[in-house]
């Protein structure tokens, strides 16, 4: 996934020092992108875009940048001072992803050696501030990260940022296809399609369910018994839907609609995908058991016709690539009063990710009796308790909101007679302030979340896409919160116009 991606690395000096200045300071950064590379803690590579001495070089490394497919942002370090008005054209102009490394070759100071050549090489204490001041001035998005290159502490803080950069080149050619509208009525899961184009990349399509379901019934039966074998490697049956059994015709035409649906959706090039139970013409059931199978691929989803949630599905997806723990759509299913202990249960009627599940999960068949569902194959387990991430973004009429909220998973109780997918979190830092302050913030129903992301990733992806976020973690108080939406909403409303 993260192959073809690079960052690149722009150090900012000036020729005041010198020739040998200069390629020291050449030397020090191919130096620190080498450490990067080696370090083992970024998802892909960085590559040294050179050290850039004047006006032109900058607008070149950024023009560079921002053309090459590859590249997904640029992190600059200013070794020397290196004068700001240099970067105007070049950080105006610049689109993608920008992080301010402050950061120093040097760890320590060297107190018995230093000289005032060592004072004219390195000289990132005041170059960082006057970078800073430019970009400011500029109201240039970014994340500073401060800290020696060296340290894992700041590496990591650079990983979670790259991971992010891929999510949102991902989103910049992003394609949502919708089986249908969203759920009649539903005002949380609907929005501004046009501005979410505009402001997060991705592009919303309707596709009636009607062209789907030729791809579903070109499916073969030898290529439907070898989807069921892989399905009984990796899960448990009940034992009237095995094979030869009363309801294992259901699980086949679940297999069924997973590969008519994966070829459709890469037919028109989507990543990510809604569906409706109020959408299902011509199909013999809704294709949870399908979308549950598709998430654990990676593709987006978003249940009732839920496009941005589905659209964030997938970008969190790109963004915890490669680490553990897994992700999924959910959707606050109900609740448990008890005290200190109070917790939501997250579910779905169908459509959770297989990747959070605590064991193996179970493939069940049962009647589900919500618009044209009908007898629904999908797979039950519980999610395995851990700590995560829950987001979600919402049109306030005049910008996007994302709300991002740090949660528990822990260990449900068995659910004999509901038989889905679930898992059990409390909200931090309880059930009255984390449901509370997610209400007051207008938060869906529905939400993305991940045990393998933090709020940092949440808070980098807000900031390249210059969108409101609201954190929701263990120091959040109603009172400060409701403060911070009040002021929100003024910021936001003269924010566009400062830009
Ligand atoms: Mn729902």
């Amino acid at each position: 996934m993260f192959d073809d991606l690079e960052i690149r690395f722009v150090t900012g000096a000036q020729l005041l020092y010198g020739g040998d200045a200069v390629r020291t300071v050449e030397s020090h950064s191919t130096e620190i992108v080498a450490g990067l590379n080696a370090s083992g803690r970024l998802p892909f590579r960085v590559v040294h875009a050179g050290t850039v001495n004047s006006a032109g070089e900058i607008a070149q490394a950024f023009a560079l940048a921002d053309g090459d497919p590859q590249c997904v942002g640029v992190i600059a370090w200013m070794h020397t001072f290196s004068p700001a008005k240099m970067w105007i054209h070049g950080l105006r102009d610049f689109k993608k992803p920008l992080l301010h490394l402050h950061t120093q070759y040097n760890a320590k100071i060297p107190w018995r050696e230093i000289d005032m050549d060592f004072m004219n090489l390195n000289q990132s204490a005041h170059g960082d501030r006057e970078f800073g001041y430019i970009a400011s001035r500029l109201r240039k998005a970014r994340k500073v990260v401060v800290g020696h290159w060296r340290d894992a502490a700041t590496q990591d803080r650079l990983a979670a940022w790259m991971r992010v950069c891929a999510a949102w080149a991902d989103a910049q050619e992003m394609k949502v296809v919708r089986f249908g509208d969203n759920m009649n009525n539903v005002a949380v899961t609907d929005g501004d399609k046009v501005e979410a184009e505009l402001r997060l990349g991705y592009h919303v399509d309707n596709a009636p369910i009607a062209t789907l379901v030729p791809w579903v019934e070109a499916v073969s039966d030898t290529e439907i018994d070898a989807l069921v074998a892989a399905y009984e490697q990796l899960y448990d049956f009940a034992g009237d839907c095995r094979r030869g059994e009363e309801k294992h015709r259901f699980v086949r035409d679940a297999a069924a609609q997973e590969i008519g649906l994966r070829r459709f959706l890469q037919d028109k090039g989507a990543k990510a995908f809604t569906t409706s139970f109020d959408e299902l013409a011509g199909m013999k059931q809704l294709m949870g058991f399908a979308s549950q199978r598709l998430m654990a691929e990676g593709y987006g989803f978003g249940a009732e016709g839920d496009w941005k949630t589905a659209a964030l599905v997938r970008s969190m997806w790109v963004m915890g690539q490669g680490l553990a723990g897994g992700q999924s759509f959910l959707e606050d299913y109900t609740l448990d009063f008890a005290g200190e202990d109070s917790a939501i249960l997250q579910a779905h009627m169908l459509e959770i990710n297989p990747e959070i599940a605590a064991g193996r999960p179970r493939v069940e068949v049962h009647f589900l009796g919500i618009g044209d569902a009908r007898t629904c194959a999908r797979l039950v387990f519980q999610g395995h308790p851990g700590a995560g991430v829950a987001a979600t973004i919402v049109d306030m009429g005049n910008r996007f909101r994302m709300v991002a909220g740090e949660v528990e998973v822990v260990e449900p109780q068995p659910l004999p007679k509901l038989p889905v997918a679930c898992a059990l979190w409390k909200p931090r830092p309880n059930l009255e302030v984390g449901a509370g302050a997610w209400i007051l913030a207008g938060g869906t129903h529905h939400s993305s979340f991940s045990y393998a992301l933090a709020v940092e990733h949440l808070e980098d992806y807000a900031e390249i896409a210059d969108m409101e976020l609201l954190v929701i973690d263990g120091k959040t108080t109603i009172r400060d919160f409701k403060a911070q939406l009040r002021a929100n909403e003024v910021y936001h409303l003269l924010h566009r116009a400062l830009k």
